[in-house]
């Protein structure tokens, strides 16, 4: 027995819905995962930052040890002159030891100009990796971009086709067949037509009681799930694609 010729254009709406939703959700999706593919690229963008904060901070404490080894230097050059204004032997001995101590305390300092040296040059390096990394996933972010924009137009392609040829279709339905078609799509996420299986309901997956599920096997009339109220049908035989 074939189907309701009601129910046959129901199970194609209900098809060409399905298929226009998912479109619909594949679009909307797509800003969402060019958003989420963007956090290695602000990672390491943050990276790069971070990296160029400690070398200014480094350049900035170098500026800093220059500046004291040169008051330091003034320091040991204004003892060394006063050793010719020494009086005694005791007084020469302190200016010298007073001495000694500078020039330790300058060659310590020395020191700590070498590691800030090493560090400005080490932040260097580290901010070329970084931004090689920036390069290489602001490249990786475009190519999906560009790959999902892609995905993008189809589908909303793929969608407008759909809508017109959905819209050709619906108005070969009856008018109180359709509206009830569209209020359970409206209520029920998108599934108003479902596929008794089994004395099962496709839809809600609730038992369908065996006098109802006779009349649904029978494809003759319309109708709907007790539970759910999903307007149900019964697949004889795989289900022909849309008629052109
Ligand atoms: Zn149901």
């Amino acid at each position: 027995m074939g189907l309701n010729p009601q129910l046959k254009l129901l199970v194609e709406l209900q098809q060409m819905d399905s298929q226009i939703i998912e479109r619909a959700y594949l679009v909307k999706q797509i800003p969402f995962k060019i958003e989420s593919a963007m956090s290695p690229l602000k990672q390491a963008k943050a990276a790069v930052e971070e990296k160029k904060r400690a070398y200014e901070a480094a350049v900035k404490r170098k500026r800093e040890l220059d500046a004291e080894l040169e008051d330091m230097g003034q320091k040991i050059t204004k003892l060394k002159a006063q050793t010719s204004g020494v009086k005694t032997n005791k007084e020469y001995h302190a200016l010298l030891k007073e001495i000694e101590t500078a020039e330790a305390a300058r060659f310590a300092h020395e020191d700590s100009i070498l590691s800030a040296m090493e560090q400005i040059e080490s932040s260097e390096k580290e901010i070329k990796t970084e931004e090689k990394k920036v390069k290489e996933e602001d490249a990786r972010v475009e190519a999906f971009r560009q790959d999902l924009e892609k995905q993008k137009e189809a589908a909303s392609l793929e969608l407008k086709e759909l809508k017109v040829k959905r819209a050709a279709f619906a108005s070969k339905i009856a008018q109180d067949v359709y509206e009830l078609y569209m209020s359970l799509l409206k209520d029920l996420g998108g599934v108003a037509v479902a596929e008794a299986k089994g004395e099962v309901c496709g839809g809600c997956h609730m038992n369908i009681m065996p006098q109802l599920y006779v009349h649904i096997k029978q494809n003759s009339e319309i109708h709907q799930c007790p539970q759910c109220r999903r307007i149900l049908f019964y697949k004889e035989e795989p289900v022909e694609e849309p008629a052109k």
